[in-house]
């Protein structure tokens, strides 16, 4: 009896939302956030004071002590849902975590277009309407060599876009070893099916032959595409029918042809000891007519579609209407234009491109970036054994597949919790920390973690450590 009189007359001390909000703290927060989500945390923290009451008369229900409960509410409900986080499994094109970063010069220059008006569609010269697509033209062309070409919204928007405006109601001659899905929705089929061209499948799983093209190609032939495989690779007893090849067999049919490259390296890989991937110029210089490609993933420019080839060809694909509706926003522009200007000297793009930079850094650079990582964990923390060992390390994104790129990893065994828990710790952290698991220890690739990124690392497994 006595204990209920003391809970009525605790709850009663409750201040009320208004309370709050009228007080020293409610206005400070209602300055800085929305009043929708302080009435929310403030009526949230007083609620669960009023269970505790319920359960334990002794809780603390002044408004000072409520200040913390609610101040982590509050930035609960207003830190936003699209977030950076650290990238630590070593897969640089992750499409998960955003693909590729871009470079800082290309993110002042996203910087400068959004936050002021731009010649986006506005000829400068002429004091006339302009087009957007005219500030990546000259570029294009002199990094790819291509005649011409424009950008749209991704490369999926640049297939379909493709097809609908080379080979709308007409065939399409595919071979059934490139008839592949990519990242579960983009299926060269139903692509082909929304662009409404008909799809001609030729060959084999395995194998096709430059007869399979010539015998297919009909009256109603509207185009010859080849998709690079990209996200996987059939080997053993193969045969697939060159870029040189198809361009010959369309330029001797009157028939355009086409290639979706999907990741698009405007570098020679050969040098790094990656032959499987071709370079566009080398591409275009089969002669094909139009060649697609992602931004993001080896380009590690933004989300785009590329495309490029011969001037006609281009400029009938512009005059669809389709264009308008997957056309390129200017911020992606202005990041486009900015990392394509970075591979006019190819020398210095290795270094200017963060994807290219991360996915062809020296061994010895990530060892040393690795042990910097141990070093600082282990004066930090005795909750956990810690080493660097070497392992390897993927492209992603679809992009290399084969490949296997030698890195040095951070692995750390937890001694306290388990290496679940330290897992999924790092990822709900404030600044989340998204790591593999290998067996009892925790992998922390140094290809993806920048310099700059290595001490936050620490701070974040420290305390997720304890
Ligand atoms: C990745 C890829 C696509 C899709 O490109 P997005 O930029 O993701 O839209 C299409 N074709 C190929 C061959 C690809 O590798």
């Amino acid at each position: 009896m006595r204990d209920k009189k003391t809970v009525q007359k605790v709850l009663s001390k409750l201040p009320s939302v208004d309370e709050i909000l009228k007080g020293r703290y409610g206005i400070a927060w209602l300055r800085d956030y929305p009043r929708k989500y302080v009435r929310e945390a403030v009526r949230d923290v007083i609620e669960v004071r009023r269970k505790e009451v319920l359960a334990d008369p002794a809780t603390d229900v002044s408004v000072e002590g409520m200040v913390p409960d609610i101040n982590g509410r509050i930035r609960d409900l207003s830190s936003p849902s699209l977030r950076q986080v650290i990238n630590a499994t070593g897969v640089v094109i992750h499409t998960n975590l955003g693909r590729s970063i871009i470079s800082d010069r290309a993110a002042e220059n996203v910087r400068r277009i959004a936050t002021g008006y731009s010649n986006l569609e506005y000829d400068l010269d002429k004091g006339v309407r302009g087009k957007r697509y005219a500030h990546i033209k000259r570029l294009l062309r002199e990094v790819t060599g291509a005649e011409d070409g424009f950008a749209v919204n991704n490369n999926a928007a640049a297939v379909l876009l493709c097809l609908s405006a080379i080979a709308r109601g007409r065939e399409v001659i595919v071979s059934r070893g490139e008839l592949v899905e990519i990242g579960g929705s983009f299926r060269v089929p139903d692509v082909m099916v929304q662009g409404n061209a008909v799809l001609r499948e030729v060959g084999t799983t395995n194998k096709t032959h430059p007869d399979d093209y010539r015998e297919a190609i009909n009256e109603n032939t509207g185009l010859i595409l080849k998709v690079h495989q990209s996200n996987y690779r059939i080997t053993g007893f193969t045969e697939d029918v060159s870029i040189e090849r198809l361009a010959e067999i369309g330029r001797e049919n009157r028939i355009p042809v086409m290639y979706d490259l999907g990741s698009g390296c405007l570098i020679d890989l050969k040098p790094f000891g990656i032959h499987s991937e071709p370079n566009v110029s080398d591409i275009l210089k089969s002669g094909v007519d139009i060649v697609t490609f992602s931004g993001d993933k080896l380009l590690g420019g933004p989300q785009a579609g590329i495309i490029v080839g011969n001037r006609q060809m281009i400029e009938h694909i512009q005059k669809n209407p389709l264009t308008r509706a997957l056309r390129i926003d200017k911020l992606t522009l202005a990041a486009l234009e900015a990392t394509l200007y970075g591979y006019l000297d190819i020398e210095k793009a290795k270094d200017m491109i963060p994807t290219l930079k991360m996915l062809l850094e020296d061994a010895g650079v990530l060892k040393a970036r690795a042990k910097k990582i141990a070093s600082l964990l282990k004066r930090e923390t005795a909750n956990a054994m810690i080493d660097v060992i070497q392992d390897s390390s993927q492209a992603g994104g679809g992009s290399l597949p084969e490949i296997s790129f030698p890195t040095y990893v951070v692995t750390i065994k937890p001694k306290k919790i388990s290496v679940n828990n330290l897992e999924e710790r790092l990822r709900r952290g404030e600044l989340p920390v998204i790591a593999r698991i290998r067996e009892d220890s925790l992998i922390l690739d140094a290809r993806t973690i920048s310099d700059k990124e290595a001490s936050l690392v620490v701070k974040c497994v420290k305390a997720a450590l304890v």
